[in-house]
């Protein structure tokens, strides 16, 4: 596996291949769907996860779009030498269906210029319009 040229990139969006938030599902009947607007997070965790994904195929769009506007930055910059590789979801707290805020802790791991590495993040989402949203994170 090789990362960051255009080629890969393009392999990164392919709706056949295994989603990269690890459902297991392809990329376009998982996380696929949600980038594409035709479905929405159930849960925090959900949101997550399809967040993790879009950061995996550099959805910027789809980010700004879960991001709560009072926290959203002007845009989204991809390190062309990152590749994010795998989400473990530590716990999720709250952020079911029936829930106005919930939040996940998760470890999202990368590979950067031959060296593995790993954000340990505890991440903070609320309901916004009905839909859910991301606010803040706390690295640890
Ligand atoms: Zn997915």
């Amino acid at each position: 596996m090789s990362s960051g040229d255009a080629s890969s990139l393009r392999d990164n969006r392919s709706m056949a291949k295994k989603c990269a938030c690890g459902s297991g599902a392809a990329y376009g009947e998982c996380c696929g769907r949600l980038h594409r607007g035709e479905a929405q997070a159930r849960t925090a965790e959900e949101l997550m996860r399809s967040r993790f994904s879009a950061f995996a195929v550099e959805d910027e769009d789809y980010l700004l779009r879960s991001w709560h506007p009072a926290t959203r930055p002007g845009h989204v910059g991809f390190d062309p030498a990152m590749r994010w590789t795998r989400l473990e979801i530590v716990r999720a707290e709250d952020g079911g269906p029936g829930d106005g805020k919930g939040v996940v802790e998760f470890r999202a791991h990368y590979a950067a210029g031959g060296e593995d590495g790993v954000l340990h993040e505890i991440s903070r989402f609320v309901r916004h319009d009905g839909a859910w949203v991301y606010v803040r994170g706390k690295t640890l």
